[in-house]
């Protein structure tokens, strides 16, 4: 049974105001929401089965207790303030760099690893993008530029166009990315706005495609409204990918993940990256291991045609983007996807795995420790 949402406006921006949720779970949830910010959108919140405590799309919009964790994870597990070039700015890979344009998301993923951005004490955003541009204008290396933060949907088309305007007078900036919840969080923001689909399909040219780099965890959030907006992309000239982090409770089973993926490929619309989560403060209870994570994986590959399996099953680590290929005999195979590090370049690690292991940090620790041929593969 659906009940009336007790909130004024496009966003539910207080635990308080979602009316499904019971007056204890709100009065234990509140020490959640002083530590990490919330909000949802009306039709996200419409989606959730109230019935279900363990609903996958609650747990990725709803705080759970758990989020307070006594783990020792920080907040920032890609260490990305350490590439910052300037206020905005981030450049790890030579071809890519991000500006990080809105610290607003339509609703907030309680898994995110960005949810530093979010707290009124830390300033890694900028709405004045001008000193970004003219890094990116010194950088001829860098072809690609993400628009991310937050969710670059959540800017107004007026200010999406002027970015779009400007990135498009720099000759080596070939393609402008996207990243974005919108479709599956705020999907009416592109059924329901010609102008942006117009812009879209102003500044996505044949040579210089604009890219939407959507973000779908579960089948059910592909709704009919969702779907339409993926059409409206694609057909206004965007090209379309989605990834999705591996997320405990969420999507961690292999008909799912191959439900997911296959459905976004018949759609035309690729999955591209499936994330290791990143142990980022209050996400323990999204974490899954590196071990269970690959079986998965495999097992929804069984299940995907060529085109869905595309994806690659990466670690955005701090040094750089890590592919998790293989377990054989206890040992696990990684090969850096993207390194931050030249000398990491398709660098191939061959490191002992255990069962709990969930991060690279954890082979690493274990591989400094024991002295041979592990110590070797490590990066550092
Ligand atoms: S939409 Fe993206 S940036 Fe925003 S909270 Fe979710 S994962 Fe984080």
């Amino acid at each position: 049974m659906k009940e009336k949402l007790q909130s004024r406006g496009r966003f539910v921006r207080k635990l308080d105001q979602v009316g499904q949720l019971t007056e204890a779970e709100k009065k234990s949830l509140a020490p959640v929401g002083q530590r990490f910010v919330f909000r949802a959108t009306p039709y996200y919140l419409g989606l959730i089965d109230w019935e279900d405590p363990g609903d996958p799309l609650r747990r990725i919009v709803i705080p759970t207790g758990a989020e307070i964790d006594e783990t020792e994870d920080v907040l920032d597990a890609s260490d990305e303030a350490s590439n910052t070039k300037v206020r905005g700015l981030q450049h790890k890979y030579p071809q890519t760099a991000l500006l990080l344009v809105t610290e607003v998301c339509a609703s907030y993923c309680r898994f995110c690893f960005r949810k530093r951005l979010f707290m009124d004490d830390v300033h890694e955003t900028s709405m004045d993008i001008s000193e970004g541009l003219e890094y990116i204008r010194r950088h001829p290396e860098i072809n690609n530029v993400l628009l991310t933060g937050g969710d670059s949907l959540m800017l107004s088309t007026r200010r999406l166009g002027e970015i779009f305007r400007q990135l498009r007078e720099i000759e080596h900036v070939r393609i402008i990315r996207l990243g974005t919840k919108v479709p599956a969080f705020e999907p009416s923001r592109i059924t329901g706005d010609a102008e942006l689909l117009r812009t879209i399909a102003k500044y996505s040219e044949p040579r210089r495609r604009i890219y939407v780099m959507a973000h779908f965890n579960h089948p059910r959030e592909l709704t009919d409204l969702s779907r339409e907006a993926l059409r409206l992309l694609l057909e206004h000239g965007a090209i379309v990918v989605n990834q999705t982090p591996l997320l405990g409770g969420v999507n961690d089973d292999p008909d799912t993940i191959a439900e997911l993926f296959n459905e976004l490929s018949y759609m035309g619309v690729p999955p591209y990256y499936l994330f290791q989560c990143r142990p980022t403060e209050g996400n323990d209870t999204f974490k899954v291991t590196l071990g269970t994570g690959l079986r998965i994986f495999e097992k929804a590959r069984e299940k995907m045609s060529g085109l869905a399996k595309r994806a690659r099953f990466c670690m955005s680590h701090a040094s750089g983007k890590v592919e998790i290929l293989a377990i054989s005999n206890g040992q696990i195979i990684l090969k850096y996807h993207q390194a931050k590090n030249l000398l990491d370049r398709d660098r191939l690690m061959v490191l002992p795995l255990k069962p709990d292991d969930c991060w690279l940090d954890d082979l690493y620790r274990r591989a400094a420790a024991s002295p041979g041929r592990e110590a070797a593969a490590l990066p550092y």
